[in-house]
Protein backbone atom coordinates (compact mmCIF):
# COMPACT_ATOMS: atom_id res chain seq x y z
CA UNK A 1 0.00 0.00 0.00
CA UNK A 2 1.04 3.35 -0.82
CA UNK A 3 1.85 5.76 2.33
CA UNK A 4 3.34 9.46 1.77
CA UNK A 5 4.08 11.95 4.05
CA UNK A 6 4.83 15.67 3.45
CA UNK A 7 6.51 16.40 6.55
CA UNK A 8 7.45 20.31 6.56
CA UNK A 9 9.47 21.98 9.46
CA UNK A 10 7.35 24.69 11.22
CA UNK A 11 9.75 27.49 10.84
CA UNK A 12 7.85 30.01 9.02
CA UNK A 13 4.91 29.93 6.27
CA UNK A 14 4.52 27.23 3.84
CA UNK A 15 6.03 28.55 0.37
CA UNK A 16 4.87 27.73 -2.94
CA UNK A 17 7.78 24.89 -3.17
CA UNK A 18 6.56 23.27 -0.37
CA UNK A 19 3.02 22.99 -1.46
CA UNK A 20 4.19 21.75 -4.83
CA UNK A 21 5.75 19.27 -2.43
CA UNK A 22 2.70 18.71 -0.84
CA UNK A 23 0.41 18.03 -4.10
CA UNK A 24 2.94 15.75 -5.63
CA UNK A 25 2.51 12.92 -2.66
CA UNK A 26 -1.46 13.96 -2.63
CA UNK A 27 -1.69 13.46 -6.39
CA UNK A 28 0.63 9.96 -6.05
CA UNK A 29 -1.43 8.64 -2.67
CA UNK A 30 -4.62 9.36 -4.45
CA UNK A 31 -3.57 8.01 -8.17
CA UNK A 32 -2.27 5.00 -6.16
CA UNK A 33 -5.31 4.58 -3.86
CA UNK A 34 -3.39 5.17 -0.74
CA UNK A 35 -2.67 7.69 2.48
CA UNK A 36 -1.26 11.40 2.24
CA UNK A 37 0.28 11.89 5.62
CA UNK A 38 1.19 15.46 7.15
CA UNK A 39 4.16 15.05 10.04
CA UNK A 40 5.41 18.32 11.54
CA UNK A 41 9.16 18.29 11.81
CA UNK A 42 9.51 20.17 14.76
CA UNK A 43 12.94 18.92 16.92
CA UNK A 44 14.75 22.03 16.18
CA UNK A 45 13.47 24.09 18.94
CA UNK A 46 15.10 27.59 17.86
CA UNK A 47 13.46 27.45 14.88
CA UNK A 48 10.32 27.34 15.71
CA UNK A 49 7.79 30.08 14.64
CA UNK A 50 4.09 30.07 16.43
CA UNK A 51 1.63 29.83 14.10
CA UNK A 52 3.53 28.29 11.18
CA UNK A 53 1.88 24.47 11.72
CA UNK A 54 -1.80 25.94 11.43
CA UNK A 55 -0.38 27.92 8.55
CA UNK A 56 0.25 25.01 6.69
CA UNK A 57 -2.78 22.74 7.86
CA UNK A 58 -5.43 25.81 6.49
CA UNK A 59 -3.29 26.01 3.52
CA UNK A 60 -3.86 22.48 2.56
CA UNK A 61 -7.55 22.69 3.44
CA UNK A 62 -7.72 25.87 0.82
CA UNK A 63 -6.23 24.11 -1.78
CA UNK A 64 -8.23 21.05 -1.29
CA UNK A 65 -5.59 18.43 -0.42
CA UNK A 66 -6.26 17.56 3.12
CA UNK A 67 -4.11 14.93 4.21
CA UNK A 68 -5.72 11.27 5.54
CA UNK A 69 -3.47 11.50 8.96
CA UNK A 70 -1.69 13.96 10.63
CA UNK A 71 -2.32 16.44 13.68
CA UNK A 72 -5.91 16.24 14.81
CA UNK A 73 -6.19 13.06 12.39
CA UNK A 74 -5.02 9.97 13.89
CA UNK A 75 -4.92 6.87 11.63
CA UNK A 76 -3.33 4.74 13.93
CA UNK A 77 0.17 5.94 13.08
CA UNK A 78 0.27 8.78 15.72
CA UNK A 79 1.59 11.15 17.42
CA UNK A 80 2.24 13.41 13.95
CA UNK A 81 4.28 15.99 15.53
CA UNK A 82 7.49 14.91 16.23
CA UNK A 83 8.12 16.94 19.40
CA UNK A 84 5.15 14.78 20.95
CA UNK A 85 7.27 11.85 19.82
CA UNK A 86 10.48 12.73 21.64
CA UNK A 87 10.88 10.07 24.36
CA UNK A 88 11.26 7.55 21.18
CA UNK A 89 14.56 8.71 19.57
CA UNK A 90 17.23 8.10 22.01
CA UNK A 91 16.54 4.39 22.30
CA UNK A 92 17.33 4.50 18.77
CA UNK A 93 20.46 6.42 18.67
CA UNK A 94 21.76 4.23 21.46
CA UNK A 95 21.09 1.37 19.07
CA UNK A 96 23.49 3.10 16.39
CA UNK A 97 25.76 3.31 19.17
CA UNK A 98 25.71 -0.43 20.66
CA UNK A 99 26.18 -1.94 17.07
CA UNK A 100 29.06 0.72 16.37
CA UNK A 101 27.09 3.15 13.81
CA UNK A 102 27.14 6.08 15.67
CA UNK A 103 29.22 6.78 18.38
CA UNK A 104 29.62 9.71 20.94
CA UNK A 105 31.25 12.90 20.28
CA UNK A 106 31.96 15.59 23.90
CA UNK A 107 33.47 18.20 21.45
CA UNK A 108 31.80 21.32 22.72
CA UNK A 109 30.40 23.69 20.61
CA UNK A 110 33.57 26.40 21.21
CA UNK A 111 35.99 23.09 20.19
CA UNK A 112 34.16 22.84 16.87
CA UNK A 113 33.82 26.34 16.10
CA UNK A 114 37.49 26.95 16.84
CA UNK A 115 38.59 23.96 14.13
CA UNK A 116 35.99 25.58 11.41
CA UNK A 117 37.58 28.85 11.70
CA UNK A 118 41.44 27.20 11.11
CA UNK A 119 39.98 25.15 8.38
CA UNK A 120 38.69 28.10 6.70
CA UNK A 121 41.63 30.15 7.14
CA UNK A 122 43.42 27.93 5.40
CA UNK A 123 40.56 28.19 2.52
CA UNK A 124 39.14 24.73 3.43
CA UNK A 125 35.91 23.37 5.16
CA UNK A 126 35.54 21.43 8.61
CA UNK A 127 34.45 17.61 7.89
CA UNK A 128 33.97 15.82 11.00
CA UNK A 129 34.49 12.41 9.63
CA UNK A 130 37.26 9.46 9.12
CA UNK A 131 40.20 12.25 8.73
CA UNK A 132 39.57 14.32 11.33
CA UNK A 133 37.40 12.60 14.00
CA UNK A 134 40.70 10.45 15.15
CA UNK A 135 42.17 13.89 16.74
CA UNK A 136 38.84 14.66 18.49
CA UNK A 137 37.23 13.88 21.73
CA UNK A 138 34.61 11.29 21.02
CA UNK A 139 34.04 7.79 22.02
CA UNK A 140 36.35 6.19 18.94
CA UNK A 141 39.15 8.09 20.25
CA UNK A 142 38.86 7.93 23.99
CA UNK A 143 39.19 5.18 25.84
CA UNK A 144 36.19 3.25 27.50
CA UNK A 145 36.52 4.55 31.30
CA UNK A 146 36.98 7.70 30.06
CA UNK A 147 33.92 7.85 28.23
CA UNK A 148 32.29 6.18 30.52
CA UNK A 149 33.54 9.17 33.05
CA UNK A 150 32.22 11.97 30.85
CA UNK A 151 28.77 10.40 30.25
CA UNK A 152 28.72 9.88 34.46
CA UNK A 153 29.50 13.17 35.08
CA UNK A 154 26.49 14.49 32.44
CA UNK A 155 29.14 15.83 30.47
CA UNK A 156 26.98 17.18 27.36
CA UNK A 157 27.14 15.02 24.46
CA UNK A 158 25.93 14.75 20.75
CA UNK A 159 25.52 11.00 18.56
CA UNK A 160 27.33 11.16 15.21
CA UNK A 161 27.04 8.87 13.00
CA UNK A 162 29.87 6.86 11.66
CA UNK A 163 30.46 6.46 8.21
CA UNK A 164 32.63 3.38 7.77
CA UNK A 165 35.77 4.02 5.15
CA UNK A 166 35.74 3.34 1.38
CA UNK A 167 32.45 2.61 1.08
CA UNK A 168 30.69 3.53 -1.84
CA UNK A 169 26.74 3.98 -1.84
CA UNK A 170 24.46 3.26 -4.54
CA UNK A 171 21.29 5.21 -4.02
CA UNK A 172 18.26 4.96 -6.65
CA UNK A 173 16.07 7.87 -7.04
CA UNK A 174 12.77 7.23 -9.11
CA UNK A 175 13.55 10.54 -11.15
CA UNK A 176 17.32 10.39 -11.43
CA UNK A 177 18.31 7.13 -11.47
CA UNK A 178 21.57 5.49 -9.97
CA UNK A 179 23.66 7.53 -7.98
CA UNK A 180 26.63 6.84 -6.80
CA UNK A 181 28.51 8.29 -3.96
CA UNK A 182 31.67 7.89 -2.24
CA UNK A 183 31.22 7.22 1.69
CA UNK A 184 34.96 9.19 2.27
CA UNK A 185 33.39 12.81 1.15
CA UNK A 186 30.79 12.54 3.79
CA UNK A 187 30.71 14.05 7.21
CA UNK A 188 29.85 11.81 10.77
CA UNK A 189 25.90 14.20 10.74
CA UNK A 190 24.66 14.31 14.07
CA UNK A 191 22.10 12.13 14.86
CA UNK A 192 21.49 13.32 18.42
CA UNK A 193 21.61 16.57 19.80
CA UNK A 194 23.18 17.27 23.22
CA UNK A 195 19.57 19.09 23.91
CA UNK A 196 18.06 15.99 24.12
CA UNK A 197 16.29 15.91 20.45
CA UNK A 198 17.36 13.99 17.52
CA UNK A 199 18.39 15.35 14.46
CA UNK A 200 15.99 15.76 11.09
CA UNK A 201 17.78 12.82 9.61
CA UNK A 202 17.19 10.55 12.64
CA UNK A 203 14.08 11.78 13.59
CA UNK A 204 12.85 11.62 9.83
CA UNK A 205 13.94 7.76 9.50
CA UNK A 206 12.61 6.78 12.51
CA UNK A 207 9.36 8.13 11.85
CA UNK A 208 9.51 7.09 8.15
CA UNK A 209 9.75 3.54 9.18
CA UNK A 210 7.55 3.61 11.89
CA UNK A 211 4.72 5.41 9.94
CA UNK A 212 4.96 2.79 7.09
CA UNK A 213 5.84 5.32 4.41
CA UNK A 214 6.28 3.43 1.06
CA UNK A 215 7.50 6.69 -1.12
CA UNK A 216 9.66 10.03 0.42
CA UNK A 217 9.10 12.39 -2.09
CA UNK A 218 10.39 15.62 -1.35
CA UNK A 219 12.14 18.87 -3.15
CA UNK A 220 15.76 18.20 -4.52
CA UNK A 221 17.76 20.02 -2.03
CA UNK A 222 17.47 16.56 0.25
CA UNK A 223 19.34 14.78 -1.99
CA UNK A 224 22.72 15.33 -0.70
CA UNK A 225 21.01 13.85 2.42
CA UNK A 226 19.71 10.82 0.36
CA UNK A 227 23.26 8.69 1.00
CA UNK A 228 23.06 9.14 4.70
CA UNK A 229 19.26 8.16 4.98
CA UNK A 230 20.09 5.06 2.81
CA UNK A 231 22.82 3.99 5.26
CA UNK A 232 20.69 4.45 8.20
CA UNK A 233 17.71 2.08 7.00
CA UNK A 234 21.06 0.00 6.79
CA UNK A 235 22.45 0.12 9.94
CA UNK A 236 18.55 -0.19 11.52
CA UNK A 237 18.38 -3.10 9.04
CA UNK A 238 15.07 -1.86 7.86
CA UNK A 239 13.97 -1.77 3.87
CA UNK A 240 13.91 1.92 3.09
CA UNK A 241 11.05 3.71 1.10
CA UNK A 242 11.54 4.01 -2.26
CA UNK A 243 12.80 8.04 -2.71
CA UNK A 244 11.60 10.27 -5.47
CA UNK A 245 13.38 14.42 -5.23
CA UNK A 246 11.81 17.04 -7.22
CA UNK A 247 13.51 19.32 -9.69
CA UNK A 248 13.39 22.52 -8.22
CA UNK A 249 11.48 25.63 -8.99
CA UNK A 250 13.48 28.45 -10.81
CA UNK A 251 13.47 31.81 -11.16
CA UNK A 252 10.92 33.21 -14.00
CA UNK A 253 14.11 34.72 -15.66
CA UNK A 254 17.57 33.94 -15.14
CA UNK A 255 19.17 31.56 -13.16
CA UNK A 256 19.08 29.93 -9.61
CA UNK A 257 16.27 28.99 -7.25
CA UNK A 258 12.92 30.91 -6.87
CA UNK A 259 13.19 33.19 -3.74
CA UNK A 260 10.51 35.62 -1.72
CA UNK A 261 12.88 37.98 -3.32
CA UNK A 262 11.55 37.47 -6.67
CA UNK A 263 8.05 37.76 -5.63
CA UNK A 264 8.47 40.93 -3.89
CA UNK A 265 10.27 42.60 -6.73
CA UNK A 266 8.14 41.01 -9.72
CA UNK A 267 4.98 41.56 -7.53
CA UNK A 268 3.69 38.13 -7.59
CA UNK A 269 2.96 35.98 -4.33
CA UNK A 270 5.07 33.36 -3.36
CA UNK A 271 2.89 32.06 -0.55
CA UNK A 272 -0.57 30.31 -0.30
CA UNK A 273 -2.16 32.40 1.77
CA UNK A 274 -1.15 36.08 3.59
CA UNK A 275 1.79 35.85 5.81
CA UNK A 276 2.30 39.03 7.71
CA UNK A 277 2.97 41.52 5.20
CA UNK A 278 3.33 39.09 2.22
CA UNK A 279 0.18 38.42 0.30
CA UNK A 280 -0.91 34.98 -0.60
CA UNK A 281 -2.33 33.43 -3.66
CA UNK A 282 -5.64 33.47 -1.73
CA UNK A 283 -5.93 36.74 -0.61
CA UNK A 284 -4.55 37.89 -4.30
CA UNK A 285 -7.55 36.86 -6.28
CA UNK A 286 -6.41 33.40 -7.38
CA UNK A 287 -8.85 30.40 -7.19
CA UNK A 288 -7.12 27.21 -5.11
CA UNK A 289 -7.96 25.27 -8.34
CA UNK A 290 -5.33 27.55 -10.50
CA UNK A 291 -2.49 27.03 -7.44
CA UNK A 292 -3.25 23.76 -8.08
CA UNK A 293 -3.17 23.15 -11.99
CA UNK A 294 -0.07 25.34 -12.12
CA UNK A 295 1.95 24.02 -9.54
CA UNK A 296 1.29 20.07 -11.08
CA UNK A 297 2.79 21.59 -14.23
CA UNK A 298 5.89 22.33 -12.41
CA UNK A 299 8.51 19.46 -12.67
CA UNK A 300 5.78 17.77 -14.42
CA UNK A 301 3.91 16.85 -17.45
CA UNK A 302 1.09 14.91 -18.81
CA UNK A 303 2.85 14.06 -21.94
CA UNK A 304 0.16 15.78 -24.15
CA UNK A 305 -0.89 19.31 -24.79
CA UNK A 306 -3.16 19.46 -22.25
CA UNK A 307 -2.75 22.47 -19.68
CA UNK A 308 -5.89 22.42 -17.90
CA UNK A 309 -6.59 19.96 -15.38
CA UNK A 310 -9.07 19.84 -12.35
CA UNK A 311 -8.12 17.86 -9.14
CA UNK A 312 -9.92 14.76 -10.27
CA UNK A 313 -8.05 14.56 -13.71
CA UNK A 314 -4.84 15.39 -11.90
CA UNK A 315 -5.03 12.41 -9.88
CA UNK A 316 -5.93 10.34 -13.08
CA UNK A 317 -2.93 11.51 -14.89
CA UNK A 318 -0.19 12.37 -12.57
CA UNK A 319 2.74 9.62 -12.41
CA UNK A 320 6.73 9.98 -10.86
CA UNK A 321 7.78 9.06 -14.30
CA UNK A 322 6.64 11.90 -16.12
CA UNK A 323 8.49 14.46 -13.18
CA UNK A 324 11.48 16.00 -14.96
CA UNK A 325 14.76 15.73 -13.57
CA UNK A 326 15.79 19.79 -14.55
CA UNK A 327 14.56 22.42 -12.83
CA UNK A 328 11.32 23.96 -13.47
CA UNK A 329 10.85 27.65 -14.65
CA UNK A 330 8.07 29.92 -12.54
CA UNK A 331 6.33 31.25 -14.80
CA UNK A 332 3.84 34.35 -12.98
CA UNK A 333 2.43 35.90 -16.57
CA UNK A 334 1.68 32.08 -16.74
CA UNK A 335 -0.20 31.50 -13.54
CA UNK A 336 -2.53 34.59 -14.14
CA UNK A 337 -3.29 33.05 -17.25
CA UNK A 338 -4.71 29.94 -15.43
CA UNK A 339 -6.60 32.28 -13.34
CA UNK A 340 -8.24 33.45 -16.33
CA UNK A 341 -9.37 30.62 -17.55
CA UNK A 342 -10.78 29.33 -14.29
CA UNK A 343 -12.63 32.63 -14.02
CA UNK A 344 -14.17 32.05 -16.94
CA UNK A 345 -15.13 28.23 -16.66
CA UNK A 346 -16.81 29.27 -13.13
CA UNK A 347 -20.46 29.30 -12.71
CA UNK A 348 -21.50 33.04 -12.72
CA UNK A 349 -23.59 32.48 -9.36
CA UNK A 350 -20.04 31.26 -7.91
CA UNK A 351 -18.93 34.70 -8.68
CA UNK A 352 -22.03 36.89 -7.86
CA UNK A 353 -21.01 36.55 -3.64
CA UNK A 354 -17.52 37.41 -4.35
CA UNK A 355 -18.28 40.27 -6.30
CA UNK A 356 -20.55 41.15 -3.57
CA UNK A 357 -17.44 42.17 -1.66
CA UNK A 358 -15.35 43.15 -3.75
CA UNK A 359 -18.25 46.16 -4.80
CA UNK A 360 -18.40 46.62 -0.82
CA UNK A 361 -15.15 46.48 -0.72
CA UNK A 362 -14.91 49.70 -3.33
CA UNK A 363 -17.90 51.60 -1.10
CA UNK A 364 -20.64 50.30 -2.93
CA UNK A 365 -24.32 49.97 -1.70
CA UNK A 366 -24.76 46.12 -2.73
CA UNK A 367 -27.09 45.07 -0.98
CA UNK A 368 -28.92 47.65 -3.49
CA UNK A 369 -28.75 45.43 -6.16
CA UNK A 370 -29.80 42.10 -7.00
CA UNK A 371 -27.99 39.19 -7.87
CA UNK A 372 -29.41 38.82 -10.96
CA UNK A 373 -28.32 42.34 -12.05
CA UNK A 374 -24.91 41.27 -10.74
CA UNK A 375 -25.00 38.44 -12.51
CA UNK A 376 -25.33 40.02 -15.62
CA UNK A 377 -22.78 42.24 -14.88
CA UNK A 378 -20.26 39.83 -14.70
CA UNK A 379 -21.69 37.86 -17.96
CA UNK A 380 -20.85 41.08 -19.47
CA UNK A 381 -17.12 41.91 -18.57
CA UNK A 382 -15.60 38.40 -17.03
CA UNK A 383 -13.88 37.87 -20.67
CA UNK A 384 -11.37 40.73 -19.69
CA UNK A 385 -11.25 40.10 -16.48
CA UNK A 386 -8.58 37.44 -14.66
CA UNK A 387 -9.74 38.00 -11.02
CA UNK A 388 -12.81 38.91 -9.19
CA UNK A 389 -11.55 41.99 -8.03
CA UNK A 390 -10.33 43.27 -11.43
CA UNK A 391 -14.40 43.33 -12.23
CA UNK A 392 -14.57 47.00 -10.81
CA UNK A 393 -11.87 48.64 -12.69
CA UNK A 394 -14.20 47.00 -16.01
CA UNK A 395 -17.94 47.54 -14.52
CA UNK A 396 -18.12 50.16 -11.84
CA UNK A 397 -19.93 52.25 -14.15
CA UNK A 398 -22.64 49.50 -13.67
CA UNK A 399 -23.05 50.54 -10.40
CA UNK A 400 -22.01 54.33 -10.10
CA UNK A 401 -22.24 57.29 -12.53
CA UNK A 402 -18.73 57.66 -14.07
CA UNK A 403 -16.73 60.80 -12.54
CA UNK A 404 -14.28 60.56 -14.19
CA UNK A 405 -14.02 60.71 -18.29
CA UNK A 406 -10.78 59.61 -19.98
CA UNK A 407 -9.46 63.42 -20.80
CA UNK A 408 -7.92 62.17 -24.25
CA UNK A 409 -11.08 60.61 -25.06
CA UNK A 410 -12.69 63.19 -24.28
CA UNK A 411 -10.74 65.79 -26.28
CA UNK A 412 -11.19 63.57 -29.61
CA UNK A 413 -14.93 62.56 -29.21
CA UNK A 414 -16.29 65.86 -27.80
CA UNK A 415 -16.73 68.28 -30.64
CA UNK A 416 -18.87 71.04 -30.85
CA UNK A 417 -22.19 69.74 -32.25
CA UNK A 418 -21.93 66.67 -29.46
CA UNK A 419 -24.15 68.60 -27.08
CA UNK A 420 -26.49 68.89 -29.48
CA UNK A 421 -26.47 65.41 -30.84
CA UNK A 422 -26.44 64.18 -27.26
CA UNK A 423 -29.81 66.08 -26.66
CA UNK A 424 -32.11 64.69 -28.98
CA UNK A 425 -30.51 61.33 -28.65
CA UNK A 426 -31.78 61.55 -25.15
CA UNK A 427 -35.58 62.50 -26.12
CA UNK A 428 -35.19 59.90 -28.50
CA UNK A 429 -34.37 57.34 -25.73
CA UNK A 430 -36.88 58.86 -23.50
CA UNK A 431 -39.66 57.43 -25.36
CA UNK A 432 -38.43 54.06 -26.02
CA UNK A 433 -40.04 51.08 -23.60
CA UNK A 434 -39.39 48.58 -22.94
CA UNK A 435 -35.79 49.69 -22.51
CA UNK A 436 -33.96 46.62 -23.97
CA UNK A 437 -31.14 46.17 -25.84
CA UNK A 438 -32.40 45.39 -28.76
CA UNK A 439 -35.19 48.35 -29.24
CA UNK A 440 -32.65 50.67 -28.19
CA UNK A 441 -30.33 49.20 -31.03
CA UNK A 442 -33.64 49.70 -33.52
CA UNK A 443 -34.20 52.87 -32.27
CA UNK A 444 -30.98 54.69 -32.27
CA UNK A 445 -29.91 52.75 -35.61
CA UNK A 446 -32.93 54.30 -37.00
CA UNK A 447 -32.57 57.32 -35.53
CA UNK A 448 -28.60 57.68 -36.76
CA UNK A 449 -29.87 57.17 -40.35
CA UNK A 450 -32.97 58.96 -40.62
CA UNK A 451 -31.10 61.98 -39.42
CA UNK A 452 -27.69 61.30 -42.31
CA UNK A 453 -25.53 60.80 -39.41
CA UNK A 454 -22.84 58.30 -38.63
CA UNK A 455 -22.08 55.63 -35.69
CA UNK A 456 -18.61 57.37 -35.09
CA UNK A 457 -20.51 60.80 -34.47
CA UNK A 458 -23.07 59.41 -32.01
CA UNK A 459 -21.35 56.41 -30.21
CA UNK A 460 -17.91 57.26 -29.09
CA UNK A 461 -18.94 60.28 -26.97
CA UNK A 462 -22.31 58.44 -25.59
CA UNK A 463 -20.09 55.93 -24.29
CA UNK A 464 -18.01 58.46 -22.89
CA UNK A 465 -20.64 60.06 -20.95
CA UNK A 466 -22.18 56.45 -20.08
CA UNK A 467 -18.80 54.85 -18.80
CA UNK A 468 -16.17 57.22 -18.62
CA UNK A 469 -13.91 55.63 -21.12
CA UNK A 470 -14.30 53.94 -24.69
CA UNK A 471 -13.94 50.68 -23.76
CA UNK A 472 -16.27 48.30 -22.30
CA UNK A 473 -18.53 45.76 -23.47
CA UNK A 474 -21.57 46.46 -26.09
CA UNK A 475 -23.13 49.98 -25.81
CA UNK A 476 -26.85 49.07 -26.05
CA UNK A 477 -26.51 45.96 -23.42
CA UNK A 478 -24.72 48.97 -20.74
CA UNK A 479 -28.16 51.02 -21.59
CA UNK A 480 -30.49 47.94 -21.01
CA UNK A 481 -28.75 47.09 -17.53
CA UNK A 482 -27.98 50.65 -16.05
CA UNK A 483 -31.83 51.44 -16.91
CA UNK A 484 -33.02 54.27 -19.24
CA UNK A 485 -33.27 56.65 -15.99
CA UNK A 486 -29.53 56.30 -15.20
CA UNK A 487 -28.91 56.48 -18.92
CA UNK A 488 -30.66 59.72 -19.21
CA UNK A 489 -29.09 60.70 -16.24
CA UNK A 490 -25.77 60.40 -17.32
CA UNK A 491 -26.41 62.21 -20.74
CA UNK A 492 -27.80 65.14 -18.80
CA UNK A 493 -25.06 65.53 -16.26
CA UNK A 494 -22.87 65.47 -19.21
CA UNK A 495 -24.56 68.47 -20.87
CA UNK A 496 -24.60 70.65 -18.07
N1 LIG B 1 11.43 18.52 7.53
C1 LIG B 1 11.97 18.46 6.21
C2 LIG B 1 11.55 19.75 5.50
O1 LIG B 1 11.36 20.71 6.16
C3 LIG B 1 11.45 17.23 5.51
C4 LIG B 1 12.28 16.75 4.38
C5 LIG B 1 11.82 15.37 3.96
O2 LIG B 1 10.73 15.30 3.36
O3 LIG B 1 12.50 14.41 4.25
O4 LIG B 1 11.43 19.84 4.32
Amino acid sequence: TVRVRFAPSPTGPLHIGGVRTALFNYLFAKKHGGSFLLRIEDTDQNRFVPGAEEYIVESLEWLGIPFDEGPGRDGGFGPYRQSERKHLYSAYAQQLVETSWAYYAFDTPEELDGLRMASEAEGKTFTYNWETREGLKNSLTLDQEEVAALLKQGAPYAIRFQWPLDTVITLKDLIRGEIRIDGNTLDDKVLFKSDGMPTYHLANIVDDHLMEISHVIRGEEWLPSLALHFQLYKAFGWEPPQFAHLPLIMKPQGKGKLSKRDGEKMGFPVFPLQWQDSPGYRESGYFPETVVNFLALLGWNPGTEQELFSREELVQAFDLDRVQKSGARFDPEKNKWYNHQYLQAKPISDLVPLFRTVLTGHGVEADSFSDAYLAQVVGLIRDRASFVHEFWGLGSYFFQAPTEFDPKAVSKQWKEGTPELMRSLAAELTAITPFTAADIEKAVTGWIQNNGLSFGQVMPPLRLVLVGALQGPHLYEIMELIGKEQTLTRIQYALE
